[in-house]
């Protein structure tokens, strides 16, 4: 690792300067991660090798508790459908262009978060239930057809100006948005997502149950 890598804002120039932060958040014990660490940490997570089923439904915390295994702490992501799942950062391998992708995606769906409180609360106003099997509690958006990743390939097939950098979005660290220099880009997004997106109405166990497909 010759270059100096960032994580959660934060440049590390060696893989021991690295292991020494996390080391410190280790030793800080058992709490629910915020700030600085957390952003350190839920990048790390995003480069986990298999990030996709640690992060599950979503990422609700991030915390610092006692092992499974022993007595020393290490790192637990608590998932939107509030099941848990410890993480060993040593499989955490540093990619930029994965980490990139992944802050794109988040970006992707900032741009678009207006669209979809539209749909739900605006078109779907009086008929407020999951489009599967009717009931009325927990109701999501899900993307229909095509599924939102197809949807982002499909757009970027037609970019040659792709970004990779992006600001926080406010409100919560977990997101990411478009820088104001690439604002085109976005609008040219949700104009695009306006078109070919098809929403629908899920209850969350539907949706959850598809997300994991
Ligand atoms: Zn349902």
């Amino acid at each position: 690792m010759g270059k100096p890598f960032e994580l959660g804002g934060i440049y590390f120039k060696t893989q021991k300067e690295l292991d020494e932060y996390i080391r410190k958040v280790l030793e800080g014990g058992e709490r629910v991660l915020e700030g600085q660490e957390l952003a350190v940490i839920h990048d790390l997570l995003l480069l986990h090798s298999d990030a996709d089923a640690k992060i599950g439904t979503g990422i609700k915390q991030i915390e610092v508790k006692r092992s499974r295994q022993g007595p020393h702490y290490c790192f637990w992501v608590v998932r939107e459908d509030s099941s848990i799942e410890d993480f060993s950062y040593h499989k955490c391998k540093y990619s930029r262009d994965r980490l990139i992708e992944n802050r794109r995606e988040s970006a992707y769906r900032e741009a678009i978060q207006k669209q979809i409180t539209d749909y739900k609360y605006v078109q779907r106003k009086s008929n407020q239930y999951c489009d599967i099997c009717g009931t009325q509690e927990s109701i999501q958006v899900d993307h229909f057809q095509p599924p939102f990743l197809d949807l982002v390939g499909d757009f970027e097939g037609s970019k040659s100006d792709i970004p990779v950098e992006f600001e926080e979005a406010e409100g919560t660290l977990y997101s990411k948005r478009f820088r104001e220099c690439d604002e085109g880009y976005r609008c040219a997004w949700q104009m695009y997502h306006k078109q070919q997106g098809v929403l629908r109405l899920l209850c969350k166990n539907h949706n959850l149950r598809r997300k994991r497909k």
